[in-house]
């Protein structure tokens, strides 16, 4: 398994730009319809462009023998000039190998042995053994059904998704690994699937989501015969694991391109069983930016690199639902809670999420009054209050900007305090009447909704 793998100088003058080897060696026998040859190509990425931790690993790996490579969205984003949003590692070390190498190694996933390493800030580069498929053999042994089935870096590269997620770099050596085609697609800025599509889709089809979302972030054309793949097995979506969809689409939310990426979804028939009732909104005729116009609004400002949440990007796409609620008589937060739920139906958010849509919300109408009464101070105190204030300074109308800009000095006046102080001097403490006066839901410490 760990074949012995030396770092060697990468100043030799005469190796070629490119070579191609037809004799790609497996663990495991590919699947019949997947093409494989490996093309390697000389190629070095500045080192400023890459993450000095995951090098770090990667150098390591190398000087006790193993092979390691940076792989998947790192190599595909690099090669197109985008920004890499982390940085994964493949390697011939088994996880407890890792672990053994590693003193910030931590080992996860009972399905999916990965090692984690922990870097300061909270940073983790994930480091996963090269996988591969089953052989008849493990099936007689019944080992078909343990994920944790190891090989080498061809064995890995054809249980990828796309071609372009399966190149992996050799930080050492300066060199591209290419065993199915990653590099022509991006050369030709094409979306394709490894093997055929009508294969690969409905074996997971969480493929056809993340392509829908690969060829809007990466501008890519989807190659005619995944396209016509995807909307043969996008009804499939709804037999994916609930919380798979959940991370893929909040992951969408994140990207700064929701919006389009919510459009493409709609176009290649997803949305439709994923948000049914946001689908309607698109299906409705009108434009998306027009539809979901809180969602493009929170895109530019992801864009702009200012902190936005998750919960603030679920707020906005489901602004067509709930903003008219604020106009209503009635319980708010239960009106709230229950156009949330039909709006995000059959999708299963956390409750953690729910709640703090709900709350961020909530708090809409109460920012709409301005900071008037003591009450007011602890509203900032409140979770969820600088979400809450970030959606109502996108929605504040020209009446309410005198609202939001008292708010906005009072959170900024809280932020100038040094630490330990408060931004009120202290009072003295009153003796509690006997008659308490309940909080209105909207400021009651606790989230109410
Ligand atoms: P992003 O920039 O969104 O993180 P990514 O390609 O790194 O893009 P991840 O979800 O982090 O996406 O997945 C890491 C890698 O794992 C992918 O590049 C791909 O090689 C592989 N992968 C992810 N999902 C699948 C899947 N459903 N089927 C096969 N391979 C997958
Ligand atoms: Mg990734």
């Amino acid at each position: 398994m760990t074949a012995p793998f030396a770092p060697r100088d990468d100043a030799s003058q005469h190796q070629p730009q490119e070579w191609i080897s037809l004799d790609v060696s497996f663990v495991s026998p590919p699947p019949p319809d997947v093409r494989c040859r490996h093309r390697v190509v000389r190629r070095r990425f500045d080192d400023a462009d890459l993450d000095p931790d995951a090098v770090k690993v990667l150098r390591r790996l190398g000087q006790h023998g193993y092979q390691a490579f940076l792989v998947g969205g790192c190599v595909r984003d690099l090669l197109l000039g985008r920004k890499p949003k982390d940085f994964d590692i493949v390697t011939s070390a088994l996880p407890g190998e890792n672990r053994h190498l590693f003193r910030n190694c931590r080992l996860i996933g009972r399905r999916f042995r990965l090692a984690h390493m922990l870097f300061s800030g909270g940073k983790i580069i994930e480091v996963a053994t090269f996988r591969r498929g089953a052989t008849d053999e493990d099936r007689l042994q019944d080992r078909h059904a343990s994920e944790n089935l190891f090989g080498g870096p061809a064995d890995d590269a054809v249980r990828r998704d796309f071609p372009m997620n399966a190149l992996m770099y050799d930080v050492v050596r300066g060199e591209i690994h290419d065993y199915v085609g990653g590099l022509e697609d991006i050369e030709r800025r094409r979306l394709s699937t490894i093997g055929d599509p009508e294969r690969r889709l409905p074996e997971d089809p969480v493929r056809v989501l993340r392509a829908a979302k690969f060829a809007v972030l990466c501008d890519l054309e989807i190659d005619p015969a995944l396209r016509a793949s995807m909307a043969r097995h996008a009804p499939l979506i709804t037999t994916c694991a609930p919380a798979r969809l959940v991370e893929e689409l909040l992951k969408i939310l994140r990207t700064g391109q929701a919006g389009p990426c919510l459009h493409n979804l709609h176009q290649v028939g997803l949305l439709e069983h994923l948000l049914p009732k946001v689908d309607g909104l698109l299906r409705q005729g009108r434009p998306w930016q027009e539809a979901l116009s809180s969602l493009a609004a929170f895109d530019e400002r992801l864009k702009a690199g200012l902190p936005t949440s998750e919960v603030l990007m679920l707020c906005a796409l489901l602004e067509p639902f709930v903003a008219p609620l604020l106009e209503e008589e009635g319980d708010l937060p239960a009106l709230l809670g229950q156009a949330i739920d039909e709006a995000t139906a059959p999708m299963r958010f956390t409750k953690r999420h729910l709640a703090a849509v709900r709350q961020v919300w909530a708090l809409q109408r109460r920012l709409a009054t301005g900071p008037a009464s003591r009450r007011s101070r602890k509203l900032r105190e409140r979770e969820g209050f600088e979400e809450a204030l970030a959606l109502f300074e996108l929605r504040a109308t020209p009446e309410q900007h005198s609202a939001l800009r008292a708010w906005q000095r009072m959170l900024y006046h809280r932020e100038a305090q040094p630490a330990g102080e408060t931004a009120e001097a202290p009072r003295p403490r009153r003796r509690r009447s006997k008659k308490r006066v309940e909080p209105k839901p909207e400021e009651s410490g606790a989230p109410r909704i």
